[in-house]
């Protein structure tokens, strides 16, 4: 809506009436701007950033042309305790959750036993903000039923506003053919549908989720055919982009669009996915957001990094010990240390971590326990205070000794946490 104030002249009283309501109607307008943010996001399955880069992608492009675009990785710290399977489900809860698969607990596509004590980012919304609106738009129901975990009392009955899923058990209209071209008709369905609802609702935090691109992949790898899929999934980001356009043009609100694949593909052919090689852990990211960090740009962005970008541009606080938690940082706005890090040398432990902030206070703490996965709390002791540049702490042996302990950095803008196990 294009905001215009009215000018209500009450002649008896003088100017000091119609200045008064002009005033009144600016503060409505600004605090409503700054409560207008909206997100939707968007995972497109299976395409390697290789694959994406030599399609022809024009709506895309147009995105990344206001924002950015950058190739990042997903599948956790390979060898390491948060190793994470590049497989399809376990990606979109590391993207939902901020969280790799040791905390999240997602380690396949059965989705068997999800850790609901990571909030999803929609779980975040509604405890922050109970009025915010939310919407899915799935070609796998599973999104909602089992991942958001909608209607379960671990999620306490997480509900969304819109919900637009579950096409492809309904066999009548959508047979199962052996191309799978019914998983491309339901995700013309979902994007039309998605497309139609944010320009209509304008729903705060939305999820489109298409799946054609990683069946292509899957049958036909590097191919053309899989070239076609990624032209035609450009063609539904653009039904997205162009409602998100309506919305910005016709109601005056801040939308960020996010676009993302879940994993790359194992080369040489590009058919097969869920393991730790660098073609298996490539993903990559387009969006509008304005103010891209330098961890955006460094084509080293984590799949575990979107969700507290969204947290950044809702301006959304949320409570200390969950943040704690975050295995990621925003890639939108300044951000003062990323990558931390536990190297054993001989007997002695250090937490390194890579300063992007030039100077500033960093305060390290240690705890014994992981409650947290289990619906407590950790108590966090201090270990000491060093400046930021350093990018490095020594860890006492006494606690070095222990099997298991996290370690959490805290920089003057974000923070940072790193498990031993
Ligand atoms: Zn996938």
């Amino acid at each position: 809506m294009l905001h215009f104030f009215p000018v209500i002249n009450i002649k008896n009283k003088g100017g000091w009436t119609s200045i008064g309501i002009t005033l009144f109607l600016c503060c409505i307008s600004f605090f409503g701007f700054s409560q207008d943010k909206k997100t939707v996001f968007i995972i497109l399955d299976g395409i390697p950033a290789s694959e994406l880069e030599r399609v022809e992608t024009p709506n895309l492009d147009q995105i990344a042309e206001i924002g950015g675009y950058a190739r990042a990785f997903t599948g956790g710290k390979k060898d390491g305790y948060s190793q994470t399977p590049t497989i399809s489900a376990v990606g979109y809860n590391s993207l939902l959750t901020g969280t790799w698969a040791n905390k999240h607990n997602v380690w396949g596509n059965g989705i068997e036993d999800p850790n609901y004590h990571y909030w999803t980012v929609f779980r975040f919304l509604k405890e922050v903000r109970p009025d915010a609106k939310t919407a899915i738009f799935s070609t796998w129901q599973d999104n909602r039923t089992k991942l958001l975990g909608e209607n379960l009392p671990e999620t306490r009955f997480l509900k969304l506003d819109k919900s637009f899923d579950g096409l492809e058990l309904d066999t009548l209209t959508y047979p199962h053919d052996e191309e799978h071209l019914y998983i491309r008709d339901i995700d013309d369905k979902v994007a039309d549908e998605a497309s139609a609802f944010l320009r209509s609702d304008g729903p705060d935090l939305s999820w489109v989720y298409l799946q054609f691109t990683d069946d292509m992949g899957h049958r036909f790898g590097k191919s053309p055919q899989l070239g076609a899929a990624i032209r035609l999934a450009d063609a539904q980001i653009g039904k997205l982009w162009e409602a998100v356009q309506y919305r910005q043009k016709e109601f005056g609100e801040d939308w960020l669009i996010w676009v993302t694949t879940d994993h790359g593909r194992k080369e040489p052919e590009g058919k097969d996915h869920g393991g730790q090689s660098n073609s298996e852990r490539e993903i990559w990211m387009v969006t509008n957001a304005k103010s891209l960090n330098e961890r955006f740009h460094s084509g080293k962005a984590a799949m575990v990094d979107i969700l507290p970008s969204f947290l950044r541009f809702f301006n959304l606080v949320v409570p200390e010990e969950r943040e704690n938690e975050l295995d990621g940082v925003s890639l939108i706005g300044k951000i003062s240390i990323e990558n931390a890090e536990l190297i054993k040398k001989g007997r002695v432990w250090t937490v390194n971590w890579n300063p992007i902030a030039k100077t500033g206070p960093v305060k390290l703490y240690w705890s014994p326990t992981d409650h947290f996965s289990q619906g407590g709390s950790d108590d966090y002791f201090p270990l000491g205070e060093t400046d930021v540049s350093s990018g490095s702490f020594l860890i006492p042996r006494w606690i070095g000794k222990r099997k298991f302990f996290k370690i959490l950095i805290e920089g003057e803008i974000n923070s940072l946490n790193v498990w031993r196990n």
